[in-house]
């Protein structure tokens, strides 16, 4: 167990790497960031920070030295850096998450294989396989690289009469699974923690509106009957368990079916703080990063109830322009990442509007899960 005054190393200063330093630097602990960017956003808030790329094993090594637990914000974080710090300090969550979650074959077969639904899947290695895949699982489907994709990146949508040979030149003849097409209702996630000795706590499904394949919204309470979500917090726990998992993650996860015969079926595992759990952070008792540096500290973990009804909004590109109207908003948390381009499609920052609601808590079970 951490006290305050211990080290929390993190892989990767993006936005989420930032978010849990100053989580962590309120209950007492201090970060040590490593990141290849010189630019990392969770350099300017965190005590210390080496910039290294990912093999540099002589800055892993110093890295690993001034810390006491290790964690990450990003779930490319190659294995072998991965192991060489397991070895050295206490890996939180272990290599096994990054394994089957870095793989989207790999981590739809894990999921499976736990009884949870997916949408049906098939590997695809070249055209005749895909030619195989599409034979057996039909159209439209969707083609999605087995590894680094994100935000919609590696994906073809493959609709009836499109042309295969094409399409597997769009994925850039990469390892691939093909996927059958979901037409789903909804997307929601679970963000959910889990400690070492199994404690777990799921904070309340959300629901997720993307744009261009970038998360745009999280809404709270979703749109979802009390049986999904039920069903997704015990899918939630079953993942977590079977990875034996420490930390924070994120299941996300399509309704389908309406009224009595609504379902949810998991689209993909995040081993890490999500970006549809910013809204904990002004609408939950506890903010997800806490929850992360409580579970990866093994300290009790946080309440998870709802204070309102709450909406997350992503400010991406452009839209971080809008900060000063923002700030004169009542009600409205701003969150920014003192990031200082404003690319298009890159996240900078974001608004949490929560309105109070007496009824917020109904609705999550007493056990949290
Ligand atoms: P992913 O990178 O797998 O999370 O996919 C990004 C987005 O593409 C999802 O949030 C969905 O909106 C959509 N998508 C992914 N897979 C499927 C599928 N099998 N069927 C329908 N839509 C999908």
């Amino acid at each position: 167990m951490l006290t305050p005054g211990c080290v929390i190393g993190i892989l990767g200063g993006g936005q989420l790497g930032r978010m849990i330093a100053l989580a962590a630097a309120e209950l007492g602990l201090k970060t040590h960031i490593l990141c290849p960017d010189k630019d990392s956003p969770a350099f300017h808030v965190s005590a210390h920070h080496i910039c290294a790329a990912y093999d540099d094993f002589d800055a892993l090594e110093r890295f690993a030295a001034g810390v006491d637990v290790v964690t990450y914000e990003f779930e490319n974080v190659p294995l072998a850096t991965a192991e060489f710090l397991a070895a050295r300090k206490p890996l939180r969550p272990g290599a096994k998450a990054l394994a089957i979650t870095q793989d989207r074959l790999a981590e739809k077969s894990f999921v499976r294989d736990l009884g949870i639904e997916t949408a049906p899947f098939a590997p695809v290695d070249d055209l005749a396989g895909l030619e195989a895949a599409v034979a057996a699982l039909g159209l439209p489907a969707v083609l999605k690289t087995r590894r680094f994709g994100y935000d919609g990146k590696g994906q073809v949508m493959i609709r009836p009469g499109d042309d295969l040979t094409a399409a597997w030149h769009a994925l850039g003849r990469q390892s691939a699974i093909l996927e059958g097409f979901v037409a789903f209702e909804r997307e929601v996630s679970v963000v959910a923690a889990r400690r070492g000795d199994g404690a777990f706590s799921a904070f309340e499904v959300t629901q997720n509106v993307h744009r261009e394949h970038i998360l745009h919204t999280s809404t709270v309470p979703a749109e979802i009957t009390p049986a999904a979500a039920r069903q997704a917090r015990a899918m939630a726990l079953g993942i977590a368990d079977a990875l034996d998992y420490e930390g924070v993650f994120a299941v996300e996860l399509f309704v389908v079916g309406r009224g009595a015969a609504e379902r949810v079926i998991v689209n993909e595992i995040a081993p890490r703080v999500h970006n549809s759990g910013h809204w904990t952070q002004n609408g939950a008792v506890t903010s997800q990063f806490e929850q992360h540096v409580r579970a990866i500290a093994g300290w009790p973990l946080g309440e998870v109830a709802r204070l309102g009804r709450a909406q997350m909004t992503n400010l991406i590109g452009a839209d971080v322009h809008d900060w000063q109207a923002l700030l004169a908003e009542p009600g409205a948390h701003l969150h920014l990442y003192g990031k200082e381009e404003a690319r298009a499609g890159r996240k900078m920052g974001h608004v949490v509007r929560v309105r109070r609601d007496p009824q917020a808590c109904a609705n999550i079970p007493e056990d949290g899960c």
